[in-house]
């Protein structure tokens, strides 16, 4: 657990163990594949996704657990909504890794994500926000756990219409998968973090040069 805190402190993962490097959720999304502190996939179970998405500020507690209760009363309902949820992961992977190496996205994945945005029945609503103002939202017209792949793939669309597009990365170290938006002001971010792989690589290079 004390490795945990200090991955939390330096802004690598969230306290459930899901990393917050990414720069945005659809990119946090896509290296929700490992979780710190756990073996599995990070979205193995109905569960995981709604720790998941309630560690990423999606989910409120009282939605979580009306959702806990669904999981009892129709658990292949909820397993087929995590199936989706792994299928979207991958090709979004798949999309990120394409455009790290310098690849156009694959028309067939947008036409993936077009198809399951319609899918949905969603409604503009103005409701008051914390700090005494307004936000316009985007209610989705759906109660059932179906409703929790829409902020992600929400997501995914917006980044896809955007220019962090261009500036999608794969960490340069060879035993990290992690994605990240490069928003460095120079533009030479290479590692996910400096407080994992960037350290590493500086440590392996130290050593290095104490050999030659
Ligand atoms: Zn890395």
């Amino acid at each position: 657990m004390a490795r945990i805190g200090a991955l939390v402190k330096a802004g690598v993962v969230n306290t459930e163990g899901y990393y917050t490097l990414g720069g945005r959720l659809a990119l946090d999304f896509a290296n929700s594949r490992e979780r710190i502190g756990r073996e599995l996939d990070g979205l193995a179970s109905f569960e995981d996704l709604l720790t998941f998405l309630k560690s990423h500020k999606l989910l409120h507690e009282d939605e979580a657990s009306e959702l806990h209760m669904f999981l009892f009363q129709n658990p292949t309902r909820c397993q087929q909504v995590v199936e989706t949820i792994l299928n979207l992961r991958a090709g979004f992977c798949q999309v990120l890794t394409d455009l790290a190496a310098g690849w156009p996205v694959n028309p067939d994945f947008l036409e993936e994500i077009n198809s399951r945005l319609e899918g949905f029945k969603s409604y503009l609503r103005l409701e008051p926000t914390d700090s005494g103002g307004m936000e316009l939202k985007t209610i989705i017209d759906e109660d059932g756990p179906e409703k929790l792949v829409f902020p992600i793939l929400r997501d995914i669309a917006d980044f896809l219409g955007s220019d962090h597009v261009e500036k999608t990365k794969t960490c340069a170290s060879d035993d990290c998968n992690l994605y990240f938006i490069n928003l460095s002001r120079n533009g030479r971010r290479r590692w996910c973090s400096m407080a994992t792989c960037g350290n590493r690589a500086k440590v392996n290079a130290y050593l290095k040069r104490q050999d030659a």
